[in-house]
């Protein structure tokens, strides 16, 4: 899952960021509304955190100008002022959740959480097979064996079976939970796509993780029909 973060204020940006990273969340940080603007269009984000008292362009008409356009991603306004009249005006613009600044850790996260559950799925323990991830809890079994999986390798998986069934690209896989920072000329997915794949795959039948070559990758149970 994938985090945009707007937000001028460094020191609010590096808390969002370092406490999004640490729950798994593949984050990028712009600092002025223009800026926002762009990111903001340019990937697919999962959620956007967006402080309201911003540069160049204010959070609230960032937001309009998103709405707009046609972008339903979740947003979670911050401000500074948590008063009913600014609450009712930003929920008008089109913003989903609000947080009141300062805000703490848990908070955050669990705002976040709730946000991306609206988006895709009201579920926080998806299945397929016979093999369980908990969103909430960021546990892993199959035929009820703990997995221990990497922040990164858990995120994919979340991915993978949020859209279990749909042929995800590389691409795909790399915007929803990579952020700009890594070089997509690597082979990053490949690399976590065989440590998760010899995780939850290896030593269980049938195999989930389905490589379609030159395509991309399913997760699907019907990839253990004998061929
Ligand atoms: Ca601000």
């Amino acid at each position: 899952m994938r985090v945009l973060v707007i937000e001028d204020e460094k020191r609010v940006a590096n808390f969002a960021r370092r406490s999004l990273v640490e729950a798994g969340y593949a984050v990028d940080c712009v600092y002025d509304g223009e800026e926002g603007l762009d990111f903001a269009q340019a990937a697919s984000y999962d959620v956007i955190i967006l402080d309201l008292m911003l540069p160049k362009l204010d959070g609230l008409s960032l937001l309009k100008n998103l709405r707009n356009r046609g972008l339903t991603t979740p947003v979670l306004a911050l401000t500074a002022k948590g008063t009913i009249h600014d609450r009712v005006t930003g929920l008008n613009a089109g913003c989903d959740d609000y947080l009141v600044k300062p805000f703490a850790v848990a908070e955050l996260i669990a705002r976040v959480r709730s946000l991306l559950r609206r988006g895709t799925s009201q579920l926080t323990k998806l299945q397929i097979g016979d093999l369980i991830l908990d969103a909430a809890t960021h546990c892993v079994t199959r035929a009820g064996k703990p997995i221990d999986l990497t922040p990164k390798e858990f995120a994919l998986l979340e991915y993978l079976i949020r859209n279990m069934g749909q042929v995800l690209t590389k691409t795909m896989i790399e915007q929803h939970v990579w952020n700009f920072d890594f070089d997509s000329g690597t082979n990053l997915v490949e690399v976590h796509m065989s440590h998760l794949r010899n995780k939850i795959d290896r030593g269980f039948h049938p195999p989930l993780i389905q490589t379609l070559r030159s395509v991309g990758y399913v997760l699907n149970e019907q990839s253990a029909v004998p061929r």
